[in-house]
């Protein structure tokens, strides 16, 4: 995942739009050694979940390859030490120190497709010789915290935790909830997967190195989802500033192929970035239609969120896809902090007062 250096925070609080309840973005990398520097800390962390007041709901949402094994731990601690009830959806994945977070959930819910993995605290530890030194004695100490969280979570026996830490366990979201480790699993949601090159797998839009990873083989079970010639409902991230400047890409921001050379599954990755095609594979690069992610990354770009709703009815895309191509569309608005233009209260009634007249006229 793509984070300015000048926005080292990597969290995002907001207000959701019901009352009482407040939203918690966990998207990327957790932490870095800017954790401990001036201004992304603990405290600062603590205090932006403080300015969202007196709340009844916290909403978590996770999707992170993990991260420093010390800023997971305190992350876990402020959620259970916060007064609201928890709600945690997995994005994605949940790995590592991300899944640590997660077991603060009251709640954790998983799309079908989504992943968990845990293991043991040193394959997190990053840092220079010095830095790893200095906490190497400690890690024994973490491990037996991370085994009493996990054990309290699933309920598990110890023993069998300290297996799986040791085999660096991969979960299903069905292995996670018959295993404890989630609560329930989403099924109007699906994770949207692909491989961005060997070892690179871009889930929801933040890209998981797996070449860091001992057994991620099983991570590739998230892959293909873009199918019915639609891309599916999953959100990317909303990372990339929203200043980014947007150009629709040519297939030579893809690869240096030729179409008719490429994989069903790279004209798959390919299809991920863009909002409908026809049908699966893509025949032709030309059949992509509204595209809105990033050709590097995956990563939505909000002029072309904008740019692909302005064309969308330009596009020829059929009645009964329109829908959720709209759906897809409006996921990346709100990822944006905005409503798309056909869920303002005006354009609603616009709507509603079209197809009033349309029954009128049709008779049905
Ligand atoms: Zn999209």
């Amino acid at each position: 995942m793509v984070r300015s250096r000048n926005s080292r925070r990597f969290w995002q609080v907001r207000s959701a739009a019901d009352p009482g309840v407040g939203e918690l973005l966990l998207y990327g990398e957790i932490a870095d050694s800017t954790w401990w520097g001036d201004e992304v800390t603990p405290k600062a962390f603590w205090e932006d979940l403080q300015k969202l007041g007196d709340i009844k709901e916290l909403r978590v949402f996770i999707n992170s390859p993990g991260g420093d094994v010390f800023a997971g731990q305190a992350i876990y601690s402020m959620l259970r030490r916060h007064s609201a009830t928890k709600l945690v959806y997995v994005d994605g994945l949940a790995a590592s120190a991300a899944s640590l977070v997660a077991m603060a959930g009251d709640r954790i819910v998983m799309p079908r497709n989504a992943m968990m993995m845990i293991h043991n605290p040193w394959t997190w530890a990053a840092g220079d010789a010095n830095t790893l030194r200095a906490i190497a004695d400690d890690l024994d100490k973490i491990r037996e915290s991370l085994v009493a969280v996990y054990e309290d979570r699933t309920g598990l026996e110890r023993e069998r935790i300290i297996e799986m830490l040791d085999a660096e366990t991969w979960l299903t979201a069905e292995e996670a909830v018959a295993l404890g480790f989630a609560t329930e699993i989403e099924d109007s949601k699906a994770v949207a997967a692909s491989l961005a090159g060997p070892g690179r797998l871009v889930i929801n839009g933040v890209t998981v190195d797996l070449t860091r990873f001992q057994h991620p083989p099983k991570v590739l079970t998230v892959v293909p989802q873009v199918k019915d010639g639609v891309v599916p409902d999953g959100v990317s991230p909303g990372a990339v500033p929203r200043d980014t400047p947007w150009e629709a890409p040519d297939l030579q921001d893809f690869t240096d192929k030729t179409w008719d050379e490429l994989s069903d599954e790279e004209k798959r990755r390919i299809a991920g970035h863009y909002a409908w095609v026809a049908e699966m594979p893509p025949a032709s690069f030309g059949s992509l239609k509204l595209p809105h992610h990033r050709p590097s990354d995956g990563a939505v770009v909000w002029a072309g969120v904008v740019a692909a709703a302005q064309r969308l009815g330009q596009a020829d895309i059929p009645e009964e896809d329109l829908e959720k191509v709209r759906a897809h569309l409006a996921s990346h608005y709100h990822q944006f902090g905005r409503k798309a233009p056909w869920e303002e209260p005006d354009a609603q009634n616009r709507l509603r007062l079209l197809s009033l007249e349309l029954e009128l006229l049709t008779g049905h």
